[in-house]
């Protein structure tokens, strides 16, 4: 566990409330391996947590004030204090509507009061890799510890979705919160969405000589939002016409006018890629996770149309240098991309995207390599 992050936001803690914060918790960012726009049609997902964290820390107060500060490359933001009992959903704006949303939501479940709290993160920001999640749960898990309540992790995931949805504003199912959350180290977490089975399932792709090598495009554009609700209004209209529940529950696509068909040919095909891919990781067969991949790349590009030339750059390239799989993760039009690469091929794979986004004249791309990591908890 990284204990930089949380030694810088109980420093700031001290400088701003002149005493130690009473506890830090912290919640990861996340990357799906594969399972894209299935979650909020009732299918499965599966996420593994990252390394990079999002840490608050907290003490609490009696006057049902939030105070909210964070710390960024060594420069402190303070925000305006909320009043619990005012917050409203379009009371509040900017980054402190995420952790405010988790606030009010909470009190609505008689759980939490006012509370000073500090933020520090490494999650990038906005690149897909859900440091709003990470935020939102570690504000929680912040707010939660401090009333002494330990809900389940799956009703603390249902509340930061109604902080996300009705407060924040963004219409976001339960992968990301549910895998910040659940996630565990060396595993990825295979979920059903529906039933809310999960399963810890062991991912080592060291051991197999292989990384995940993520591929931070930099580039987020304006269809981010409008995009990702009209996807999820399809696929309601999809499921209405072929009168199931969800598209989980879909068989083909027969019977669908033909602009829902390609939406629905998605989820049908990720859904089964997802079991797949399971499936190969308890058989050792690792390599062969990478045709999955790409095919989960095309057929968002194709069918469900959230990609972007960017992440089609990204994804392209990194299978030119040598990587067995790539796509795009997260809601699309930006964001980032994942590669399956074998790790004497990490340098070309990273040197052959760098130099197809120059050719392009894209920026430079931010590039990691990510391992499975520890969800969400208490550090201090
Ligand atoms: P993503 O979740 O993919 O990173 P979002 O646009 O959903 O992208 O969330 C990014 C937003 O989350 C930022 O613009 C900011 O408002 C908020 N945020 C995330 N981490 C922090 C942090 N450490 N401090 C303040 N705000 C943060
Ligand atoms: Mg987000």
């Amino acid at each position: 566990m990284n204990s930089t992050g949380s030694n810088i936001a109980a420093d700031a803690f001290r400088r701003l409330h002149g005493a130690a914060p009473a506890g830090v918790w912290s919640a990861p960012g996340r990357v799906n391996l594969i399972g894209e726009h299935t979650d909020y049609n009732d299918g499965f997902v599966l996420p593994f947590a990252i390394p990079h964290r999002t840490w608050v820390a907290a003490s609490p107060r009696e006057d049902g004030v939030i105070t909210l500060a964070s710390v960024q490359d060594g420069q402190v933001e303070v925000a305006e204090p909320v009043r619990l009992a005012e917050l409203e959903p379009g009371t509040v704006q900017g980054w402190v509507a995420y952790p405010a949303g988790v606030a009010w939501v909470l009190r609505q479940q008689g759980v939490g009061g006012g509370a000073d709290l500090v933020v520090a993160g490494d999650v990038p920001r906005g690149a897909g890799l859900s440091s709003s999640h990470s935020l939102e749960v570690a504000t929680a898990l912040a707010l939660l510890g401090l009333s002494g309540a330990d809900p389940s992790r799956s009703d603390i995931a249902k509340w930061v979705q109604q902080a996300e949805n009705d407060f924040v504003g963004a219409p976001t199912g339960l992968l990301d919160q549910t895998a910040s959350l659940c996630c565990t180290d060396a595993h990825v977490l295979f979920l059903d969405v529906r039933s809310g089975r999960q399963e810890q399932v062991p991912f080592d792709a060291g051991a197999h000589g292989l990384e995940v090598l993520v591929i931070d495009t930099r580039v987020s554009h304006s269809l981010v939002e409008s995009g990702y609700g009209e996807r999820r209004r399809g696929c309601e209209r999809a499921a209405d016409v072929l009168g199931v529940a969800s598209l989980r529950d879909a068989a083909g696509e027969e019977g669908l006018p033909d602009e829902l068909r390609p939406l629905a040919r998605h989820v049908i095909t990720e859904n089964e890629r997802v079991l797949k891919t399971v499936e190969l990781l308890k058989q050792e067969r690792y390599a062969e996770i990478g045709p999955l991949l790409s095919a989960s790349h095309a057929s968002l590009r194709d069918d469900y149309r959230v990609s972007c030339v960017e992440l089609d750059v990204a994804a392209e390239a990194a299978e030119k240098a040598g990587a067995l799989g790539a796509r795009m993760i997260g809601g699309g039009f930006g964001g980032s991309a994942i590669a399956l690469v074998p790790r004497e091929l990490r340098e070309r794979v990273e040197t052959g995207v760098a130099e197809a986004f120059a050719a392009h004249g894209f920026g430079s791309p931010r590039m990691f390599a990510a391992v499975p990591s520890a969800g969400a908890g208490r550090d201090v």
